[in-house]
């Protein structure tokens, strides 16, 4: 393999960056030209590249978002348009590629691959909701963004004694809610996988109250519901104070945490051995801390598991 190229596509994750890097290093020092593709399957399909050297990814390694910025591109759906992308390749003599994103960009690579582009995976995106994985790149920092944002409302709900709700990404992965909810102590944690009830939520903040709580910090994942009703209901029925935050956008970017940094260096790394040994249509994850890859099509089948286990120490702990 000669010449290969990165690209990032979807949502934005903390983190892709030193994927990127580790890509482009790796690639480097097995003598391989790497082209960086700007605007995911976009700008692939519009020819927008450039080569990339060991500068082109310096002083990148500690920045959110993603260089090579990120779009979406339905139109790639079409195999029309997903074969003048294979084409655009062929010319620039391009044997093969590497997308970061989630699930939906992965199915553009099995596409491609299909066209006898050589295409590998590599897992971006905050929410940890591919199953194959057990963590994706990005995840730990937005879990880490967030359970910042849950310390500085404990301060004032606290001090107010108020109702603290705070609406965390994961339309059908709780994983973001769990995890941050566990860390930073809510008393209740709200999670697509596990059908709490409304009244159940609220029970749990009467009940609280009950134990001389001074706060209660509810974590709600989008996928379940919006904050602001549930706080509205949870003062409405109570007659406790209660306030809603919806985190949104600051959950994607931020500095990636070191493990996210480690994560994307081994996985990068992995994608561009993937590359030279001449595979293709695979997706690279972590499994009980070894690299692993897995064909798309088998990763993009299986279903997720929700951690049973952990949601019970959070439970217990509330
Ligand atoms: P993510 O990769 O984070 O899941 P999306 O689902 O938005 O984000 O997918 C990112 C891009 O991947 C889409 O804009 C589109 O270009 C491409 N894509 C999504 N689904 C398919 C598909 N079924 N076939 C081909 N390309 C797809």
């Amino acid at each position: 393999m000669k010449k290969i190229a990165i690209l990032t596509s979807g949502g934005d994750a903390p983190g892709m960056n030193a994927a990127i890097r580790a890509v482009v290093r790796t690639a480097l020092k097995n003598d391989i030209e790497v082209i960086g593709i700007n605007m995911g399957y976009e700008g692939l399909i519009n020819g927008d590249f450039h080569p990339m050297d060991r500068r082109a990814v310096s002083d990148i390694i500690q920045k959110g978002g993603t260089i090579l910025k990120t779009a979406r591109c339905p139109e790639f759906k079409d195999p029309v348009v997903r074969e003048k992308a294979a084409q655009v390749l062929r010319i620039y003599g391009i044997e093969g590629l590497i997308v970061i994103g989630g699930d939906g960009s992965f199915m553009g690579a099995k596409g491609l691959s299909d066209l006898g582009i050589k295409t590998i995976g590599l897992p971006g995106t905050i929410d940890n909701d591919l199953a194959y994985t057990d963590y994706t790149i990005g995840f730990d920092t937005a879990q880490n963004t967030i359970t910042d944002a849950i310390n500085k409302l404990r301060d004032t709900s606290s001090s107010h004694q108020r109702v603290s709700v705070v609406e965390v990404m994961g339309r059908n992965c709780g994983d973001l809610a769990l995890y941050a909810g566990l860390a930073g102590g809510a008393t209740t944690i709200l999670v697509p996988e596990k059908k709490m009830t409304k009244e159940e939520a609220i029970r749990e903040v009467m009940e609280g109250r009950k134990m001389k709580k001074n706060h209660n910090l509810v974590v709600v994942a989008e996928g379940v519901g919006g904050a602001r009703e549930l706080a509205q209901d949870i003062e409405e029925l109570t007659g406790i104070e209660a306030r809603a935050t919806v985190l949104g956008h600051i959950q994607r970017g931020g500095v990636p945490t070191a493990f996210d940094r480690i994560l994307a260096a081994r996985m990068g790394h992995r994608a561009v051995e993937l590359l030279m040994e001449g595979k293709s249509a695979r997706v690279v994850g972590i499994k009980a801390n070894k690299i692993i890859d897995m064909d798309i099509y088998e990763a993009l089948a299986m279903e997720r598991t929700f951690d049973e286990e952990l949601y019970k120490i959070a439970m217990d702990m509330s």
